[in-house]
């Protein structure tokens, strides 16, 4: 294996790492911050190439809330997201495939047909509630 060759593979491995590990759904930036501290000479190109070849292949996911923002997420279990409308947190959702089927009964009366991609949900995260609530009170 040439030194080029490793280089890369350790690139792509250390970005993988760190979405195995950062469950927040960062953004490139975010993961290019953490993944300097590991490779200081490592570039936003090379993150950005590396994390389109790992969605790319289906190591990784994508998740995006608004259209100049994505989101990676390492974890591969099927999962919806709801990001908090106060903060801008995306957090894990699980659904029971019940709610899906039901769901898309809903859909289906009105001719329209549910994908099974993952929801993005709207939302207020736990900690921006009990600052609301602190404002209220
Ligand atoms: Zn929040
Ligand atoms: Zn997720």
């Amino acid at each position: 294996m040439s030194s080029v060759k490793t280089r890369r593979s350790k690139q792509r491995e250390v970005i993988k790492e760190i979405l195995i590990r950062d469950v927040s759904h960062p953004t490139a930036e975010e993961i290019y911050e953490q993944a300097r501290k590991i490779i200081p000479d490592i570039s936003l190109g090379t993150v950005y190439r590396n994390l389109k070849l790992l969605s790319e292949k289906g190591i990784i996911h994508t998740v995006k809330v608004s259209d100049n923002i994505v989101h990676y997420d390492g974890n591969l279990e099927a999962h919806h997201h709801m990001v908090c409308d106060q903060c801008g947190m995306i957090v894990d959702v699980k659904l029971d495939q019940d709610i899906f089927q039901s769901l898309s009964h809903y859909f289906a009366a009105m001719n329209l047909q549910l994908r099974e991609n993952p929801i993005l949900f709207h939302g207020i995260c736990k900690d921006c509630q009990s600052k609301l609530e602190e404002v209220t009170q």
